[in-house]
């Protein structure tokens, strides 16, 4: 394999240098961080952002009328905007601030799961993380709902005809990944949601792996809701965002309650606010908040096409050569798929293999990747995973090649 660089608009040895910690060496070996799908690095200016939030303008937000709280109340409400923006959304109150995609789920499997009723099914892919499985097993457990499991084809994709075979009238609700975040297959979206909304069912698409690789559109995908997690797309940890058509928004009653989510409360009654303070109980991180705002800003800057096209060519790299290797297999769609790879390594464990490939600097996630149906549909218990962002290189794709051959010849 040669080591010339991948051919894009893209130049991700600049991307890097925006990133403080790609600077930092690990066991004496230049740093490969291949484990973008578990979390992203952050550029300095998001950094910044966070730094800059608590210097200057760190108060209570929707509660203080002096300064600070107005500037802390504006940083966040122009940050609803600008996910707004960025998802597309027609308004801004469409937006509720979350932790991340897992508490989305939660709030809507609990929200929406409160109107589900004995004989209702959701419906969601074998292929799905937890945090889009569990609570929809819970909801259904609660209601005496059914959760039924659409198949996939050979190559990890939703398999259509099966799929339109579980719709029926009864079907309330089908919640997929826009991207999975083992084998990295797109999910045909737009066209999942079309049939799931053509029978009468909410659809709910969790963007936890698309929203850093593809631009999002959520009035083009036709969901309901749409759910993003600020820390894998170069924002802070603890925050998101979802998305949520306003007309059903404004029949849902909050999952959970407290301060800010009422317009009034009596010793009686309480009546609850409009969305989306409804649904953001308590006080919101407001620094991670204007984090994930600067994340935005910083991924419109550099271009989501431009970063698409350079992780694709990257992942192909990667690909083509971890499917030379003898015993390697990497299991998914073979084109046309995200920067995320996992791929298993005849009689070698995936822990065994990440941790050689973390002394020579190499970071990949080993193990099931909280999505253990699909590892069982895989038939393995663990998988490796490479993923990919913005300012990885050829060599570091390159790197886990080699990486790869040497430990299976060590370990092996
Ligand atoms: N869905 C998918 C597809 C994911 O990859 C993840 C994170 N691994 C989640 C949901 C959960 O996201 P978070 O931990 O940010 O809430």
């Amino acid at each position: 394999m040669t080591t010339a660089a991948v051919a894009t608009a893209l130049d991700p040895v600049a991307v890097a240098a925006e990133f403080p910690i790609l600077s930092r060496r690990v066991h004496g070996a230049r740093l490969a961080y291949l484990d973008n799908a578990a979390t992203t690095q952050k550029p300095r200016v998001v950094i910044d952002a966070v730094r800059r939030f608590y210097e200057e303008d760190n108060a209570a937000v929707h509660r203080a009328v002096h300064t600070l709280g107005g500037r802390a109340t504006d940083a966040v409400e122009s940050a609803r905007r600008a996910v707004a923006r960025f998802l597309h959304a027609e308004d801004s109150d469409e937006i509720v601030f979350v932790r991340g995609v897992t508490e989305a789920m939660n709030l809507l499997a609990f929200s929406l799961g409160a109107s589900l009723t004995t004989g209702d099914e959701v419906i969601v892919p074998l292929s799905e993380h937890h945090s889009n499985l569990l609570p929809w097993r819970e909801a259904c457990r609660r209601s005496g709902a059914t959760l039924r499991f659409a198949a996939l084809t050979d190559d990890g994709a939703i398999d259509l005809p099966a799929f339109d075979a579980l719709l029926t009238e009864r079907t309330r609700i089908v919640s997929l990944a826009h991207v999975t975040n083992v084998l990295g297959t797109i999910n045909p979206v737009r066209d999942v949601v079309a049939r799931a909304r053509a029978v009468g069912a909410i659809a709910i698409v969790d963007g936890a792996q698309s929203a850093c690789h593809l631009p999002i559109d959520v009035g083009r995908i036709g969901c309901d809701f749409y759910a993003i997690s600020g820390h894998k797309m170069y924002a802070p940890t603890g925050v998101g965002a979802v998305f949520g058509r306003r007309e059903r928004w404004k029949d849902m009653l909050p999952w959970q309650t407290g301060g800010s989510t009422v317009e009034r409360v009596t010793l009686d009654e309480v009546r609850w606010a409009d969305p989306p303070a409804r649904f953001e109980a308590g006080s919101p991180n407001a620094a991670g908040i204007v984090g994930l705002a600067a994340a935005i800003d910083w991924l419109r800057g550099v271009g989501l096409e431009c970063i698409a096209a350079h992780e694709s060519a990257l992942a192909q790299r990667a690909h083509e050569g971890l499917s030379a290797l003898p015993g390697v297999r990497v299991p998914g769609p073979g084109a046309g798929r995200a920067p995320v790879l996992a791929f298993i390594a005849e009689g070698v464990h995936p822990h065994d293999l990440a941790t050689l490939l973390d002394g020579v600097g190499v970071a990949v996630r080993a193990g099931h990747h909280c999505a253990q149906p699909l590892a069982d549909w895989l038939g393995v218990p663990a998988t490796t995973r490479a993923s990919f962002a913005a300012y990885n290189t050829a060599e570091d794709a390159d790197a886990l090649v080699a990486g790869v051959a040497r430990a299976l010849e060590m370990l092996r």
